[in-house]
């Protein structure tokens, strides 16, 4: 998937759309979620122009890769969520629901967190197909 320089991210990244920053490095930006899902929900979002995961893993380079997982555990420690914990999650493609094209990891925080997986769609016997 070719990278779309209108998404809503890239719109925050340019200064074109307000956010809440939490940490700004060189290699990122952290900024509470629109729409939390917990009582802490910030995402991380690299500065560079990376679809997902997927293809943030495949063409970033080094230095780009270890500074965004710096800036996550920066954003934690900045937050105060490492003594109670917290969970990260990032979404690729369609099966995982990523709704915005620019890579971005959820940081969730601030209660007990449940299981991993809401389970609940999945049929009794666990099995699974795709739709
Ligand atoms: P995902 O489903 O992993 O792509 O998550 C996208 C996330 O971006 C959702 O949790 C949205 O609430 C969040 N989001 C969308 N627009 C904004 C925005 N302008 N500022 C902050 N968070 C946003």
């Amino acid at each position: 998937m070719a990278y779309d320089d209108g998404n809503v991210f890239a719109r925050i990244l340019r200064g074109e759309l307000p956010c809440k920053k939490v940490y700004e490095s060189d290699f990122a930006l952290a900024f509470h979620d629109i729409n939390p899902q917990a009582p802490v929900h910030v995402l991380v979002i690299p500065k560079g122009r990376y679809v997902s995961m997927d293809d943030f893993s495949a063409q970033a380079g080094a230095a780009e890769q270890a500074g965004f997982l710096r800036a996550v555990g920066e954003t934690a420690r900045a937050l105060g969520l490492v003594d109670g914990g917290y969970r990260i999650l990032a979404n690729h493609g369609r099966d995982a629901h990523q709704e915005v094209p620019h890579l971005h990891i959820h940081i969730f925080a601030g209660r007990p967190l449940g299981p991993m997986l809401d389970g609940g769609s999945l049929p009794p016997d666990g099995s699974f197909r795709r739709g």
